[in-house]
């Protein structure tokens, strides 16, 4: 596709250049957004045969391929699917390794979504779920049962960041034949490559850094050369394409995800330092910190954090966590994440199976967004005063 292909380039050097050929549009920089339905056949014959690059629009154009070659150079991977929002990047795949009979191992600090459609649709179509602790790394041999097809993971986990050991996850998940899917939304291929740690399918919420401007829903699939096959059946089958203009501002907002990843990054990870010695703070979860448990792990397999992560306050309920939303003033109270702006939301536990929820206050989860961290070190500082004031 270009030519410029080359594993050894730098982040935003690949970044600037992939997912797109301007000599195959005139010489313009982008590529063209093809909004699309029917496909013309030149003759009868080659309509038999299907016989051509392009067929419906359900089946892909030029600006679904761009982003999914974007895509597949940056993950590593065989084939990339383009879905209309980050659930459905975890849905399809899902439905198209799991059958009625099957078993699934799906880590206990999941995205909430993940776990409903594992609890509402996976079980109505007969498969069996069950729930991991996240720290249980190479401990989930013990939990794979023979009709064990796969195991799902995200790490760090949604709401509480803890890390998981995917090398070792994936030893004991292909020992016992199932295949591993990661939900890699927090660190993004920038800054964890799921496919080159041995998951077979890698998971990106778009919506997130990728869209970068809270104004998209999108999602990715990415694919080893085993699995992709089959994936791309399960898409073609259950027809959940995506909307042009949004493939569109996915694959420009990609263009900037490393410059703005780094200033997540440093953000994220000064404040996260700041807070541990703020009164009204019980701990901070972010793995870049040294007190992290899972630092380690995030040390040796990550190459960098995002902008999330969360904190526990010291005491208090309910009260306390409104207090400390309401008087935010930069920090928006909003889910989703990703975006240039800061967002607080306060954290539910309460569907965690095995998985202990922190013991010590609220949890609020904190999007850095690329606002001066002196402001948002202000708001802070009134939040966690007005918090402790209730
Ligand atoms: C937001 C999110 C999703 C879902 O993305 P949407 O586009 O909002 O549907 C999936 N997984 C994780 C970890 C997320 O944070």
């Amino acid at each position: 596709m270009n030519d410029k292909s080359d594993t050894k380039v730098g982040d935003n050097t690949r970044l600037a250049h992939m997912g797109n050929d301007p000599r195959a549009f005139h010489g313009f920089v982008n590529p063209p957004v093809v909004h699309a339905s029917t496909v013309l056949f030149p003759d009868a014959e080659t309509m038999a045969s299907r016989n051509q690059k392009y067929t419906y629009g359900t089946r892909g154009t030029p600006t679904s391929d761009a982003l999914a070659a974007a895509m597949n150079e940056l993950e590593g991977a065989a084939g990339t699917v383009i879905v209309p929002s980050g659930l459905a990047a975890v849905t399809v795949p899902l439905l198209a390794f799991l059958s009625a009979g099957d078993h699934a191992l799906i880590v206990d600090s999941v995205y909430h979504p993940t776990r409903h459609f594992a609890d509402t649709m996976l079980s109505r179509l007969g498969v069996e779920v069950s729930y991991y602790d996240p720290m249980a790394d190479a401990g989930i041999a013990a939990l794979m049962q023979p009709n064990t097809k796969v195991v799902l993971t995200e790490a760090p986990g949604s709401g509480t960041f803890e890390m998981q050991d995917i090398p070792a996850v994936v030893e004991a998940a292909h020992k016992a034949g199932a295949i591993v899917m990661m939900d890699n939304t927090w660190a993004t291929p920038l800054f964890f490559r799921p496919l080159d740690h041995g998951v077979d399918i890698s998971i990106q919420a778009s919506t997130k850094y990728p869209g970068g401007h809270s104004d998209v829903l999108l999602g990715t699939v990415s694919a080893s050369e085993a699995c992709w096959e089959r994936l791309l059946e399960t898409h073609g089958a259950l027809g959940v394409c995506a909307a042009p203009d949004d493939v569109y501002q996915v694959l420009r907002g990609l263009r900037t995800m490393g410059v703005r990843l780094e200033r997540h990054q440093k953000s994220a990870l000064s404040l996260a330092r700041w807070l541990e010695g703020q009164e009204g703070v019980a701990r901070v979860l972010h793995p870049g910190l040294e007190s992290h448990p899972g630092h380690a792990i995030w040390k040796r397999d990550f190459s960098g954090a995002s902008g999330l992560f969360s904190i526990v306050l010291d005491g208090g309920g309910q009260k306390q966590a409104h207090a400390f939303l309401n008087a935010l003033k930069y920090f928006g109270l909003g889910y989703s994440w990703g975006g240039y702006e800061s967002l607080a939301v306060h954290v539910q536990l309460n569907d965690r199976a095995v998985a202990q929820a922190p013991a010590e206050g609220p949890v609020m989860r904190l999007q850095i967004g690329l606002e001066d961290t002196a402001d948002l070190q202000a708001d802070l500082t009134r939040a966690l005063a007005a918090a402790s004031n209730v």
